[in-house]
């Protein structure tokens, strides 16, 4: 596939950075035995790209992710000096922003390094604002000899449709179950299958959960906790990690009421709530919640009430009258 600007559409959970990162790294291999596979792994340029320090890759993420993903900028040889005035003043952007991707298209009209190609990785492409978008484009239309251009998204209807337009598009598939069980099998993980229903299937987001302290026995364990409204279950848990096992809580309560399977949950570990129209109530007041995750909460309380609500909603009561405030 000799596509200049490629679209790599897939989930994050299902691996979509490191899919990115491994065609990234076979555009640039050297191997040169006839018909060897891409990345080899083992030449010079696998190596650079590996240690992220291949001089013909530039990888372009918002601030905080790059922290987050320990990818460094300054090692890739593009604008170090703007960026080092700017570190420690404010919270990392989690914005791609204008000057960084200007930055990436001077970076990548430059002769190559190593002479296989220029490589500007994307990742992902949905946060780059609509002005990092539109000085783009001219790039992504006519790229300069020996550039491509590589962008991720989840969610590539929120990309500008002109930038849409001029990649290809390539979907990521899904690993079948058999193949994300064994992998996390091959990472430690006990009952592997509890945890990838916990996050729909996705093996990165699974091993992210096991990694945060959620095993599958803490995880089968909640509906239980919840609605005895034991708190220290959820000790540990990040705001959003609360939210998100709530509101699946809320959708296998449902599935049970309509007569289906629960999907993110055991169904050896539920029981049946008492009524739709106050689960139904309950959803909704989550969403809520979930919409102003960012405010300034107090957490213990909050926890307190969202576990309150949980346990009044299966019992068939409610909606609880007063909305949570921040
Ligand atoms: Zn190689």
């Amino acid at each position: 596939m000799h596509a200049h600007a490629l679209l790599l559409h897939g989930a994050t959970g299902d691996g979509l950075f490191e899919a990115a990162q491994a065609i990234t790294q076979a555009w640039l291999c050297e191997a040169t035995a006839p018909g060897a596979a891409r990345p080899c792994g083992q030449c010079a340029a696998c190596h650079l790209v590996a240690g992220g320090m291949h001089p013909d890759l530039h990888r372009l993420l918002p601030e905080d992710l790059r922290l987050q993903l320990g990818v460094l900028q300054a090692a890739e040889g593009e604008g170090g000096d703007a960026d080092g005035n700017t570190k420690g003043k404010r919270k990392p952007s989690r914005q791609i922003r204008i000057d960084d991707v200007r930055a990436a298209i001077d970076w990548v009209a430059t002769t190559s390094s190593r002479g296989r190609a220029k490589v500007v990785l994307i990742h992902p492409a949905e946060t780059m604002n609509l002005q990092s978008a539109n000085a783009l484009l001219k790039t992504l239309e006519e790229p300069p000899r020996g550039a491509r251009l590589l962008l991720t998204a989840a969610e590539p209807e929120r990309l500008l449709p002109t930038v849409r337009s001029r990649c290809q598009v390539l979907r990521l598939p899904s690993p079948s179950a058999d193949v994300a069980r064994q992998w996390l099998q091959q990472r430690g993980l006990a009952q592997p299958d509890v945890l990838l229903a916990a996050s729909s299937g996705r093996p990165l987001d699974a091993l992210a959960m096991a990694a945060a302290g959620v095993d599958a026995e803490r995880w089968a364990g909640l509906p239980a906790a919840v609605l005895q409204r034991q708190v220290a279950w959820l000790a540990g848990w990040s705001l959003p990690r609360v939210l998100d096992a709530l509101q699946k809580l809320c959708h296998d309560g449902l599935a049970l009421l309509a007569g289906g399977s629960p999907r993110f949950f055991p169904a050896s570990c539920l029981k049946r709530p008492a009524t739709v129209q106050a689960l139904a109530a309950w959803s909704r007041d989550l969403a809520q919640v979930a919409r102003r995750i960012d405010h300034p909460w107090n957490e213990g309380l909050l926890l307190d009430a969202l576990l309150q609500r949980a346990q009044a909603a299966w019992a068939g009561q409610g909606p609880l009258s007063d909305t949570l405030q921040p």
